[in-house]
């Protein structure tokens, strides 16, 4: 295990809960990540003081209250947001996502109780060391996520917990429990509980992993329910898109891979739109979805296709260079336009609004004129020259 290096923000916060005689533990990721040797990219801690215990603690500091219901202050410190939780025993979950109450406790052993994996529940302090009551060393070691407790239980108590395994699984290539796998199945009707927003991103999480094919492969019907069109692929060509994943690295390269076999365009739209991702992240994924259905005969397409798609063009073209058995067709193209540099925009246009503007032309007109005249050089119809376009205009 690497050492747990403790930011000093952090170990000011935690000496002044100690000084004033609370407990305080690292837990979570923090603890995880430095068993497997991996950075540590945010530290949660958990104390046995209440919230209004730690407001007093932290008085001399920014305090964030949002979400002291659950028993979580943030406080900042070196301009920095550090959240912490008091040790909670969590009751009855009436609708599979949030306990119906939450109970403080004053036993860490009880707050490790209601947490979702036995890897997640390590904690740690440099006065007391480790404590690990659910076997999570052991886990770690042998690369398994386990629920805390009877998973039906606990899956039941808040589904997106089933997501979240998967995730993990997928990140860390760890293998799911037998019984807790069986428990994620059984639940999985319950991520109709789970707000989109929490699926979208546990989705970008799993679709950002190493063992992506792995957790498509394993979790089949669990991502089918989160993403029905899924449903629609036979198995071959599930199987098929699911083994092309793991050739790009973004999670907006493997949406459109994992999207590949659909062609019509709108299906993909509503597809992205209904897991609520932002208006570019769609239009993202959807210009490397259209890549992955370029013909690979025209110049005329490519450019246009470059012109459409500025921003994310060069990424675009490697991922369709990744999807085809005709490479060299793609490549012969794409370095024709790399040389020759032909014009593809507006910008690049010998004539522009202006000049438009000069000869008399007004409103609208301006845009579809520009508009039919790129297109024209576009097909080597017309020359981008400013006096054979102006010509071409008189004559018509
Ligand atoms: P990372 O931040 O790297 O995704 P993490 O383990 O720190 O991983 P967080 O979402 O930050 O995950 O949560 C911190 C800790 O809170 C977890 O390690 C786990 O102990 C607990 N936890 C978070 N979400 C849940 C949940 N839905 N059910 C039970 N415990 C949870
Ligand atoms: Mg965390």
């Amino acid at each position: 295990m690497k050492p747990i290096v403790i930011k000093e923000n952090i170990q000011t916060a935690m000496n002044l809960l100690t000084n004033n005689n609370y407990e305080v533990y690292l837990v979570g990721g923090a603890i995880r990540n430095a068993f497997l040797d991996l950075p540590i990219h945010d530290y949660d801690l958990t104390t046995n003081a209440t919230p209004e215990q730690m407001l007093d603690v932290f008085k001399d500091f920014t305090t964030i209250q949002t979400g002291i219901k659950h028993g979580t202050i943030t406080v900042v410190i070196n301009h920095e947001n550090i959240e912490i939780t008091t040790y909670r025993k969590d009751t009855t979950y009436t609708n599979h996502r949030h306990p119906d109450e939450v109970h403080f406790t004053t036993s860490l052993e009880e707050d490790c109780k209601r947490r979702d994996f036995t890897i997640n529940a390590l904690t740690y302090n440099p006065n007391e060391g480790l404590k690990d009551f659910h076997n999570g060393q052991q886990d770690l070691q042998n690369k398994i996520i386990r629920a805390i407790g009877d998973p039906n239980i606990r899956f039941e108590e808040d589904a997106l917990r089933i997501l979240r395994a998967i995730r993990f699984a997928s990140r860390l290539d760890f293998t799911i429990a037998p019984n807790t796998q069986q428990a994620m199945l059984n639940h999985k009707n319950d991520l109709k509980y789970v707000s989109i927003e929490r699926i979208a991103s546990e989705l970008k999480g799993i679709l950002e992993s190493v063992a992506v094919e792995k957790a498509f492969q394993t979790n089949k019907e669990i991502l089918t329910f989160i993403l029905p069109i899924l449903d629609t692929y036979t198995t071959q060509t599930y199987l098929t898109t699911i083994h092309t994943l793991s050739l790009a690295t973004t999670f907006e390269e493997r949406f459109a891979l994992l999207l590949q076999p659909i062609n019509d365009p709108t299906t993909i739209h509503t597809t992205l739109k209904t897991l609520k991702y932002p208006n570019k992240t769609i239009k993202h994924i959807e210009t490397l979805h259209q890549a992955l259905h370029l013909p690979l005969n025209s110049y005329y397409d490519l450019k246009q296709f470059k012109h459409q798609t500025k921003d994310y063009f060069d990424q675009a073209y490697n991922l369709r260079y990744t999807q085809t058995t005709h490479q060299e067709q793609l490549t012969t193209l794409y370095n024709k336009l790399q040389t020759n540099n032909p014009c593809t925009s507006y910008k690049e246009m010998a004539l522009n609004g202006k000049d438009l503007i000069a000869l008399n032309y007004k409103g609208k007109e301006i845009n579809t004129t520009l508009q039919t005249l790129l297109d024209l050089i576009m097909k080597e119809e017309l020359p981008n020259n400013k006096e054979a376009l102006i010509n071409y205009l008189k004559k018509t």
